[in-house]
């Protein structure tokens, strides 16, 4: 069972996946806890070229190398996890690529998919749990924990496309997606989270 967790910066995405891990490892489920870019070692040096201070990099060549992190992730984590029977909740997927360098960078959007499509030989999560938060209210948490350089660089037009983006595509799709509001107890977005996982897990 795959599961996925998007949403803009500051949408507590790293808070829920361990709530979430957390619980299924007391059911003494295998959990394996993931997240892009940077889930394998070589995903790793990608995260630190795309994310660290550099003179600005193409559109195309950062979506290239998002999908690049995707497709070692997928074929060397993500699938192998899936087969043994392993829950996988994964910190971002294909949407990000979608919202970020499709809406966000204003790449064409079904470009982006079929790079993705390529990079995962066409793997698909069984849930995706949006968390929403306004850009407004996710850039300000974000800032506290440190991540303002980083995050100032694009415009709040930027981070508003991409908050729409996964709307939209959570809006195409309603019975892969969960879309919780971001701004509420962490507790409370749990719950929701675990009673949804409840429903598509084997026995
Ligand atoms: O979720 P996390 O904070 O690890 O994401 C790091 C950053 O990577 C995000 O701020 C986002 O701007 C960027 N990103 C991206 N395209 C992706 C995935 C992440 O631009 N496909």
């Amino acid at each position: 069972t795959f599961v996925v967790f998007e949403g803009g910066e500051g949408a507590g995405k790293s808070t829920q996946v361990n709530a979430l891990a957390e619980a299924l490892r007391a059911e003494r489920r295998e959990v394996v806890v993931t997240r892009e870019p940077g889930g394998t070692e070589v995903g790793q040096r990608i995260r630190a070229l795309v994310l660290g201070k550099h003179s600005e990099l193409s559109p195309r060549a950062e979506a290239l190398l998002y999908a690049a992190d995707r497709a070692d992730h997928v074929a060397t984590v993500v699938r192998p996890a899936l087969t043994r029977g392993a829950v996988v909740v994964s910190d971002r997927y294909v949407d990000s690529s979608l919202a970020y360098q499709g809406a966000g960078r204003t790449l064409p959007v079904d470009e982006v998919s079929w790079l993705s499509s390529w990079a995962t030989g066409g793997l698909r999560p069984d849930l995706v749990v949006l968390l929403d938060v306004p850009p407004e209210v996710g850039l300000a948490r974000a800032a506290r924990r440190g991540a303002a350089d980083r995050l100032e660089s694009e415009s709040v037009s930027f981070h508003e496309r991409v908050r729409y983006a996964f709307l939209d595509l959570a809006a195409s799709d309603p019975k892969r997606y969960l879309v919780l509001d971001a701004t509420r107890p962490p507790e409370e977005i749990t719950a929701a989270v675990l009673e949804r996982v409840g429903e598509i897990l084997p026995e």
